[in-house]
């Protein structure tokens, strides 16, 4: 098909909830991408920081044909090896000592409050309000949307679910304030994202453990995107010395394949019994397979500290480059490779340079440019996307 006939028939089939680039993507390697005027794209989003390994990860590719030869789908009344093999990693790599798998981050976010609100019921105690944050975002379904402190996402949709109160980030009085005898959790971002990767202090998050742990309620970690090594660490937990009672994962942990997990303690596991909650599709063995070689890979080429290093790579480039245009950009913040570099305008139209320049680049929060890019990412391909970032500004200072 010719280009603009999959860009009209896009727009004239596709309900218009996004705003797309107006170029298809055909085929990936690593951190390249082509599109179907085979213009090459340096990947610094990975698909919203999807792509640990970039496209097309040989084991990655080959563990999803293998499996997809042997199983396609099998429905959770019956055990899968894939699937339990997995658990049984996460728990290896992470304080969880139980999963529950779904196909998303908002899904593992909805199995997160309804777990809390269980453990409560169970035990004869009606506590079932979560406190979440300002400026959060956890997602597009009802629970999840209703514990999102952004109204730009919830606009239109109400009602929402009640028993959702809202806390200032990294503020601990304004939690404190908050908590009641219907508490049953805290449900917070350890950076948040959508927001505008704001980070959470040190001190902040440890409170916030010894808060939840006195009142004997929840600490659940939103690391759907902060998660699977991005920030320099597997979870962005480690970087605070606490352990949440639950945490979220979603978006990079498939390997590229839709799914999400819920990982919580034995404890806050006590909650669910059997047909309490289900996901059809959750833990599907190619999926479970595809995610396996992922995290494997991720350990064997201690992508990790990786990202660390490269990371603090990017994010000293990104500090010169604000001190070159004080004008146009004020702050970096992030860790490993999740870092946004603040404007004082709308990030959009530099996003659009970007991409004239061969860079896929992010947004956050409309002012913040986010710099996501795989894990694979090496120091030359740094220079490389600031090179074309540079190009990109030259072109967005001409336009006022
Ligand atoms: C992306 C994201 C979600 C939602 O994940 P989906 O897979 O789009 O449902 C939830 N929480 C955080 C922190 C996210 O970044």
């Amino acid at each position: 098909m010719e280009t603009y006939q999959i860009i009209q028939d896009g727009d004239d089939y596709l309900l218009p909830v996004y705003n797309r680039q107006k170029i298809v993507l055909m085929r990936g390697e690593g951190n390249q991408v082509y599109d179907s005027e085979r213009t090459v794209y340096l990947d610094f989003f990975s698909g919203i920081a999807v792509n640990g390994l970039g496209q097309a990860y040989p084991e990655v590719v080959n563990a999803i044909i293998e499996e997809t030869k042997k199983l396609g789908h099998v429905s959770n009344y019956y055990y899968n090896e894939p699937n339990v093999k997995l658990a049984k990693l996460l728990c290896d790599v992470s304080f969880a000592q139980k999963v529950f798998f779904c196909n998303s981050g908002t899904e593992a976010v909805e199995a997160a409050i309804k777990l809390a609100r269980k453990c409560f019921r169970r035990e004869g105690q009606d506590k079932f309000e979560v406190i979440s944050f300002h400026n959060s975002f956890h997602g597009r379904t009802y629970g999840s949307l209703s514990a999102t402190g952004q109204v730009k996402y919830q606009e239109g949709l109400e009602p929402l679910l009640p028993g959702f109160k809202f806390a200032n980030f990294n503020n601990i009085d304004s939690v404190k304030k908050l908590i009641g005898e219907k508490t049953a959790a805290v449900l917070v971002e350890t950076i948040q994202c959508e927001g505008g990767i704001y980070p959470a202090e040190p001190k902040f998050m440890t409170e916030l453990r010894e808060l939840t742990k006195e009142k004997g309620i929840f600490l659940i970690l939103d690391e759907v995107q902060t998660g699977m090594g991005r920030t320099g660490k597997m979870w962005a937990y480690q970087h605070y010395g606490i352990e949440p009672d639950m945490m979220t994962s979603a978006k990079a942990l498939g390997g590229g394949l839709p799914m999400g997990a819920l990982l919580v303690t034995n404890q806050a596991a006590q909650g669910f019994k059997p047909g309490d909650h289900a996901s059809t599709f959750g833990g599907n063995p190619i999926v479970s397979a595809a995610s396996i070689a992922t995290i494997e890979a991720i350990l064997m080429k201690d992508l990790v500290a990786h990202a660390a290093k490269e990371g603090e790579y990017l994010k000293l480039a990104l500090m010169d480059l604000q001190k070159e245009n004080p004008k146009l950009f004020t702050e970096v913040r992030g860790k490993g490779l999740l870092l946004g570099l603040e404007m004082t305008r709308k990030a959009g139209s530099l996003v659009n340079h970007c991409l004239h320049q061969g860079l896929l680049i992010g947004t956050a929060h409309e002012t913040v440019l986010r710099f996501t890019p795989p894990l694979i990412t090496t120091k030359s391909d740094i220079d490389l996307a600031l090179a074309k970032l540079r190009k990109a500004i030259v072109e967005e200072l001409k336009t006022a």
